[in-house]
């Protein structure tokens, strides 16, 4: 069973859009994910499709309608678990995103507007999902990232190339710094210790880089790491004792 995204968007055109290419794309195309990406504005009630009314208590913009939200989201609803893209969501994580990657698939809300009014939240199973502390214009992008990060992970779609687990977050560090020929680009060269062919020396060298530079551009993740909440590589691990 492939893994399964549903969107309830206002905007469905937008789907696949930059899934539909690169890694994402071939994955798309060979069945190894899906995706439906259904109109919210299909469950309106009225003849006029309102999906949204002014805020209770006056002020600016527009709030998308609990009824017919839920009506979108009980269509769909099939035991997947129910993400709503919002600012107000808890922040997004590595780890959020393998266990999502592991579960059957996912159902996302993309809000528009204000956002959605706070009672469908208190109705329906749903987590609240930020991808960070900024706001877009609606939640189409924020799915479009969930989906890239969960997608990425599905066995055979990046290929042999990448176990994954030595990249940025996966081990609770920043991954170390790449490097590719030209050997010398600008006066700069590729720092010698790359190619010297010593493996283990490599390694150590990669892992400095990775805890350095996690400790002065992300001091936020460095006092987390290791807290058990994320593992080191087993690799890694074995490094540290050597040093
Ligand atoms: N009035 C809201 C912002 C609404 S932005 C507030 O201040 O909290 C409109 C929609 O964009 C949201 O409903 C949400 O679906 C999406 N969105 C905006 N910023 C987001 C973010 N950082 N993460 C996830 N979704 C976001």
């Amino acid at each position: 069973m492939s893994w399964r995204a549903t969107i309830l968007t206002l905007y469905p055109d937008m789907f696949p859009g930059p899934l539909g290419h690169s890694l994402a794309g071939r994955a798309l195309a060979d069945g190894t994910w899906a995706l439906n990406a259904v109109n919210i504005r299909d469950f309106a009630a009225d003849r006029h499709r309102t999906v949204d009314d002014t805020p209770a208590g006056g002020g600016p913009g527009m709030v998308l309608k609990a009824d017919v939200v839920a009506a979108a989201l009980d269509s769909v609803a099939d035991g997947r678990p129910v993400l709503a893209m919002t600012p107000r969501g808890r922040p997004l994580t590595q780890g959020r995103v393998r266990a999502l990657a592991t579960s059957p698939g996912a159902i996302i809300l993309c809000g528009r507007f204000e956002g959605f009014d706070e009672r469908i939240f208190q109705r329906r199973a749903i987590e609240e999902v930020s991808i960070g502390d900024y706001v877009l214009s609606g939640g189409e992008m924020a799915a479009l990232v969930v989906m890239d990060a969960c997608v990425r992970l599905l066995p055979g779609v990046m290929g042999a190339a990448s176990s994954g687990v030595e990249e940025s977050h996966e081990s609770g560090l920043l991954e170390h710094p790449h490097y590719t020929r030209p050997p010398e680009w600008e006066g700069l060269a590729i720092p010698e210790v790359l190619r010297s062919g010593d493996h283990a020396r490599v390694a150590r060298w990669r892992r400095a880089q990775s805890e350095a530079d996690t400790r002065s551009r992300r001091p936020d993740l460095w006092d987390h790491h290791g807290d058990g909440r994320v593992q080191p590589p087993s690799g890694a691990r074995q490094q540290k004792k050597e040093e």
